[in-house]
């Protein structure tokens, strides 16, 4: 019912001509950073032929140094940046589209996931859509507790089969992928306590730092959740800059440690794809959700 429903918006969307009219007007100074996590390779290289065709790919670093920069001069119009989160083990299928249409995407990774057999604690098999939403809204040693209590996980235990990347994967993929941190763990940083949130934030950046020998300037905020609080530990850890995943375009007015995002479904057909980069999907979405929670 919910895909039936999603089909009908995108299409209605499509057919009204509203995704050529964003992308050729309002997009003309303004970024999107689109969020993918695990797509497949058969569905990512759909979209990769589409923006190829419409849009024009670009690093985040080029987006970040212009914003510094107060000059949108360089970045062309209608760009997008493709972000990845987490370090899904299936990513390693993108890279042949990587180097296929010459970009670099950056891949968010929770450093002390990626390179071992640990599991990231969401895609632990036996809780649901609404536990795990349930999960996000507790105390960080509360969430882990009952992980414990009820799916015996572990963030440090050894699993026999991997949720993440490996390091020889990582390595293969260095040239054509600008790796970025996203935690340690993925804890919702806003649950956690000061102390747990430096650790995630600066201790990821020394881990990646470290593995991949190259200088890390990007974060995202797992769930896209931040306050005061992250912005400063970012800002002071020596990021210039944080993808969130508040919904929206980014222009030279955007805060760096704010950075908006277009979040992708990972199996959007064609007519979805195109339908969400007007984010008015996602925009309806959200909307119909907060109506729900009232
Ligand atoms: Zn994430």
């Amino acid at each position: 019912m919910r895909n039936l429903y999603k089909n009908i918006v995108a299409t209605l969307i499509c057919l009204s001509g509203i995704h050529v009219l964003i992308r050729e007007f309002l997009c003309r100074n303004r970024v999107a950073i689109l969020m993918y996590h695990d797509p497949e390779a058969t569905v990512f290289a759909k979209h990769l032929n589409y923006l190829s065709r419409h849009w024009t790919v670009i690093s985040l670093e080029t987006l970040v140094s212009a914003m510094y920069q107060k000059d949108f001069s360089r970045i062309p119009p209608k760009s997008v940046i493709i972000t990845i989160d987490d370090g899904h083990a299936d990513n390693i299928a993108l890279l042949p589209l990587f180097k296929q249409y010459h970009i670099q995407p950056t891949l968010f990774v929770c450093t002390q996931i990626i390179g071992t057999d640990r599991h990231f604690w969401f895609k632990i098999a036996e809780q649901s859509k609404s536990e795990r939403e349930k999960l996000k809204r507790l105390p960080n040693a509360d969430r882990l507790a009952h992980l414990k209590q009820t799916t015996d996980f572990e963030p440090e235990k050894i699993y026999p089969d991997r949720h993440a990347l490996n390091i020889v994967e990582i390595k293969e993929m260095a040239e054509n992928v600008d790796f970025q941190p996203h935690t340690q763990f993925h804890p919702i940083l806003t649950h956690c306590t000061e102390t747990e949130c430096r650790q995630e934030i600066i201790g990821s950046k020394t881990d990646l730092e470290r593995l991949l020998g190259i200088e890390c300037s990007h974060f995202s905020y797992p769930n896209g959740d931040y306050t005061e609080r992250e912005i400063e530990i970012v800002k002071a850890g020596g990021f210039r800059s944080a993808r969130t995943t508040d919904i929206g375009w980014n222009t030279l007015e955007t805060p760096p440690y704010q950075l908006k995002t277009v979040p992708i479904a990972d199996d959007a057909g064609l007519t979805l794809f195109r339908a969400q980069l007007t984010t008015i999907p996602q925009r309806v979405n959200k909307w119909l959700r907060s109506l729900l929670k009232k």
